[in-house]
């Protein structure tokens, strides 16, 4: 399986994009600002974007996208995503006021933007790679996603959430995981926002992973704020957690298998 971080950061600056990954070439999980990493022939290659969330680092590139793409698309668009994600698009980006309407552009029946509503644990099946949505707990509607490949290889990103353990327990059902992309948005000092906003901190982070049966063989740290970069991971550095711990830095690559995972060099 091959993972491209086209955006990871919680932010925006020199360097830094919001999330955006790209799995074996055709497929996104959330269209942020690390979309416009890829080339144009790139895009074109798209066929399938899974969203989160309807929070604006995540779908920002969605309406640049397909403006980008009008006249060239052969297929539409696919776009996956909770029925509250949907909908929400519908009322607030894709309104005709902030942006025309893809989903009916050039015509109704032939529009190049197709919404497709998912559940959780709902499995979707594309050549070698399995998408499930999986559960999150965030401030709006959310979902993480588990990518599994037919050479065993499992690949989990939680999405913008906070630890709860309805949300490991859907993880603990999973058994072995290859690579654990998770979030830690603010450090410990900033705990209040983090509960008000939804998202880890560096110990409840700790509690997120000390609760999964089987420790995932990496965990990659995703979604920090710029300012905060250097303090989160100084702070999740403190907790020895019992995992191999990584930064993910936009533009990261990996060639992920069952039991082992290449960086790309
Ligand atoms: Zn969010
Ligand atoms: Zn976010």
């Amino acid at each position: 399986m091959k993972i491209e971080v086209l955006g990871c950061s919680g932010g925006m600056g020199k360097g830094e994009s919001t999330t955006c990954i790209r799995i074996n070439d055709n497929l996104l999980i959330d269209a942020g600002s690390g979309l416009g990493r890829l080339s144009q022939q790139e895009m074109l290659s798209i066929e399938h974007v899974f969203l989160t969330h309807a929070h604006l680092d995540h779908i920002c590139f969605l309406p640049l996208l397909l403006d980008n793409l009008f006249e060239q698309l052969e297929a539409p668009l696919q776009v996956y995503a909770l029925p509250e994600v949907i909908k929400a698009l519908q009322t607030h980006i894709f309104n005709w006021s902030i942006w025309p309407d893809f989903s009916q552009l050039p015509n109704a029946t032939n529009a190049v933007l197709k919404f497709n509503p998912i559940v959780t644990n709902q499995q979707h099946q594309f050549a070698m790679t399995r998408l499930t949505a999986i559960s999150a707990q965030h401030v709006v509607p959310a979902c993480g996603y588990i990518v599994q490949e037919d050479d065993g290889a499992v690949f989990c990103f939680s999405g913008d959430t906070r630890f709860d353990q309805q949300v490991t327990a859907a993880y603990n059902q999973l058994g072995a995981i290859d690579a654990l992309m998770l979030e830690c948005a603010f450090p410990d000092r900033l705990a209040d926002i983090a509960i008000k906003s939804q998202h880890l901190t560096p110990a409840s982070l700790a509690e997120f992973i000390l609760s999964l049966d089987t420790a995932p063989k990496q965990l990659w740290i995703t979604h920090l704020k710029p300012s905060f970069r250097d303090e989160i991971w100084g702070e999740l550095m403190r907790l020895n957690l019992p995992v191999s711990i990584r930064l993910l830095s936009s533009g990261d690559t990996f060639f992920l298998e069952h039991d082992r995972c290449a960086p790309e060099t």
